[in-house]
């Protein structure tokens, strides 16, 4: 038994399951370490930055083998008490290192020990002498008079970017401005920032829409449940009226002096959205989105913390944004995938959003045109109070939907004879017409005639994309590249040919379909350039008669009200996929895309070109009865023991060598042994065996109950973080997984 010292336990952000023990740093007491403040420390041959957990009289090291701290970053917690506990409530759920996790939370500046201080800017602002100027009395010097009339648009003071389009003599003019008594240069904290292009004006003529009898309901039982936790399903169709819910929800709560968190999906966090909460909150809003710079993060970060800012708007991992106030959390399109983290710390945000608002006892609201099994199953248990939109606001009546049969009709590059006389129709009467198809690129697969050779990657089990603008073949999943061979390589005469289609190749085609008509492509390749997804959306905006072609970055977010027709150019690619979500993911997917026809006073048409119409998929879909086909999905579910009937974690492995992943997760297996009430299912070679080089192998466990999965991973990860074969691998956990590959 040691005596009694002062103990000092600090989260590391390394991947192990333990926390470390400290001396307090030289010179400080230990009463004044307190458990979120930061310590810089020896770690292995180098220095870390640390979070302290907490304070002990002893520790399970001897003495000797104690490291004194080097020095205390922070004169107060960086993360609210309630903040600590929740992330330490993740790590345990999601069996990952708590260091890791805990440091996913901060903000870069603050992983790296910088102050937790938001940066000053300096900024340039009218004096109270010179707010007086009228700028016409300037007509001699027209210079200052424009600076002037610029400045009186920035009461709070203008930065230099604001004052730039002036021309760069603006610092001369300014000087002389000063030398007046006008205009002075202060250094204050930056405002949490917002969207770029999002200017203060366009607000006053705003009149927001009166709610209709469902939404008022919904807005009023969420009201109701302000300061006590309750999880709600607002559940509507697109164009029903939620994102006004939203809106309505977030005034009662910020007028009650408390804060409201809304997480969008990856790809819902638009420059039009982010308005249309200025529009019609007019409060200061923190965006969180990833063009922000490190220092804009660590300010939108700082005045959430604090209090400074009601309302914050970002995507996954703003759902760690700590709030002095919090109030309401809202997510939008909560059945979206990218909500769950794909790498490393593997969380869930809506699953950590419903545990965040139940620990601070405020209401969250799900809300979805076609929510995840998962919700729809806790709103059946009654965990969840399920709200609904019925209608489409303002009179919009819902798309109709059609099946086209494309299995003996001769087709141009994926596009039907019925669907390009439709897409005429539409274009005739100056409408805009949106294609969706999942798959980038010119076409899947390039194939010699000659001899069946196929282009492959050679690091993964896959096939070549054929890039006809890049002029390359591409892995998808890998992102290797090759030049586009002219002959086969395979028996060096052969003709090459590119079989099917991806989006650029149907853009072709469109292009020869329809001469002279602006065709807008939006994929990853067509908006790699900072910018140009806001300017393909743009042109759409203002413009009429234009065919929108696109991958599932189109299925949400951004309104266009003059599409009328939505073209599904190949439902068959989700219905046999290998996931047992496939069928979900797929039904979501053509739903929230036949969304976007005739949301405004034009009805829409979506036509579904499809080999399997009698497919019982789209029987449902065509009814527009999503809840008919969650059902049916769930039923399927419950008899064979699937989530959200079973829980699930998945164990991966992967190595360049080849048995390694099977050995590691073999051993997996045998420490596992036969655990009451969990099945423990492999392994087995991955559905992709190699991707990027590497062999890739996986482990199931699949229980009725969480609790005895649990007690197993409990045991069980901990004690492989240390076996040797972990040492051969790349291994993770995958709790709840979404994808099982
Ligand atoms: P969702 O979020 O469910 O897709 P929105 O809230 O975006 O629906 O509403 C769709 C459109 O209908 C928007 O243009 C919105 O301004 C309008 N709208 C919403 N509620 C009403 C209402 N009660 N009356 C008239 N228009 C409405
Ligand atoms: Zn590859
Ligand atoms: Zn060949």
């Amino acid at each position: 038994m040691n005596a009694p010292q002062d103990i000092v336990q600090v989260a590391v952000p390394v991947p192990l399951y333990q926390s470390f023990d400290y001396l307090p740093p030289p010179g400080i007491p230990l009463a004044s370490l307190r458990p979120g403040m930061r310590l810089r420390v020896p770690f292995g041959r180098g220095t870390q930055v640390g979070l302290i957990l907490g304070t002990s009289s002893h520790s399970t090291l001897p003495r000797a083998r104690l490291k004194r701290a080097l020095a205390l970053l922070d004169t107060e917690p960086l993360l609210p008490a309630g903040m600590l506990g929740l992330l330490q409530w993740a790590a345990a759920y999601y069996h990952h290192p708590l260091g890791e996790v805990l440091f996913t939370a901060l903000p870069g500046p603050l992983r790296a020990g910088k102050p937790a201080r938001q940066a000053l800017t300096k900024r340039y602002r009218l004096t109270d002498a010179g707010r007086r100027v009228d700028p016409r009395e300037l007509a001699r010097a027209p210079r200052q008079a424009a600076l002037l009339r610029r400045l009186l648009a920035f009461p709070e003071g203008a930065q230099a970017q604001d004052l730039d389009p002036l021309g760069g003599h603006w610092r001369r003019t300014a000087a002389a401005l000063a030398a007046k008594g006008w205009l002075e240069a202060v250094a204050i904290p930056a405002p949490p920032p917002a969207l770029a292009g999002s200017g203060p004006a366009e607000v006053s003529d705003y009149h927001p829409p009166a709610l209709h009898g469902p939404q008022q309901e919904a807005v009023q039982t969420i009201c109701t449940a302000l300061g006590r936790f309750t999880a709600f399903l607002l559940e509507g169709v697109t164009g029903s009226g939620k994102t006004e819910v939203y809106l309505h929800a977030i005034e009662t709560a910020v007028a009650r002096d408390l804060q409201a968190l809304v997480l969008v999906p990856e790809i819902g966090l638009t420059p039009q959205l982010v308005r249309r909460f200025q529009r019609h909150l007019r409060l200061p809003l923190a965006v969180f989105h990833s063009g922000l710079s490190a220092g804009e993060r660590l300010a939108a970060w700082l005045a959430a913390r604090d209090g400074r800012v009601p309302v914050i708007i970002g995507t996954r991992s703003a759902v760690f944004t700590p709030l002095r106030r919090p109030g309401l959390i809202i997510i939008d399109e909560e059945h979206d995938p990218s909500y769950k983290q794909q790498e490393g710390f593997r969380y869930h945000a809506r699953d950590i959003a419903v545990m965040r608002a139940r620990r601070s006892g405020i209401p969250v609201v799900l809300g979805s045109a076609t929510p995840s099994l998962e919700s729809l199953h806790n709103a059946a248990g009654g965990r969840y109070r399920h709200l609904h939109l019925t209608q489409r606001a303002g009179g919009a009546e819902p798309p109709r939907l059609k099946l086209l049969d494309v299995r003996h009709q001769p087709l141009d590059q994926g596009l039907s004879r019925p669907l390009l006389q439709a897409m005429q129709a539409h274009l005739d009467r100056d409408h805009q017409v949106l294609l969706f198809l999942n798959r980038r690129g010119y076409a899947p697969t390039l194939y010699c005639c000659a001899c069946g050779w196929i282009a492959t990657c050679s690091r993964c089990d896959a096939h070549l994309v054929v890039h006809r603008a890049r002029q390359c073949l591409h892995c998808h999943h890998c992102d290797s590249r090759h030049p586009l061979p002219d002959r086969c390589p395979g028996c060096g005469a052969g003709e090459l040919v590119a079989l099917g289609q991806g989006t650029e190749r149907v853009e072709e085609a469109l292009a020869r379909h329809f001469p002279g008509l602006e065709i807008l492509r939006i994929d990853r390749d067509s908006t790699r350039r900072k910018g140009s997804l806001q300017a393909l959306l743009a042109r759409l905006e203002g413009g009429r008669r234009q065919i929108l072609l696109g991958t599932q970055m189109i299925a949400k977010g951004h309104h266009l009200p003059r599409i009328t027709l939505v073209g599904i150019l190949d439902a068959d690619q989700g219905l046999f996929g290998a996931d047992f979500r496939a069928t979900e993911r797929l039904a979501q997917l053509i739903l929230q895309v036949a969304g976007r026809a005739g949301r405004a006073a034009r009805t829409g048409e979506v036509l579904i070109q499809t080999r399997f119409p009698e497919h019982p998929l789209f029987e449902c879909l065509l009814r527009h009865d999503y809840a008919a086909f969650s059902r049916q999905l769930l039923e399927e579910r419950r008899q064979c023991q699937l989530p959200p009937f079973a829980v699930m974690a998945l164990l991966r492995a992967e190595a360049v060598n080849q048995e390694a992943p099977l050995a590691f997760l073999q051993e997996a297996a045998r420490r596992a042994g036969e655990p009451p009430d969990v099945q423990v299912l492999g392994p087995a070679p991955s559905p992709m065996a190699r991707l990027a080089g590497r062999h890739r192998a996986q482990l199931l466990f699949l229980a009725r109950r969480r609790a005895p999965l649990h007690r197993l991973l409990d045991r069980l990860v901990p004690a492989l973080g240390r076996s040797p074969a972990a040492r051969r691998v790349r291994w993770s956990l995958d709790v709840d997984p979404q994808e099982l590959f």
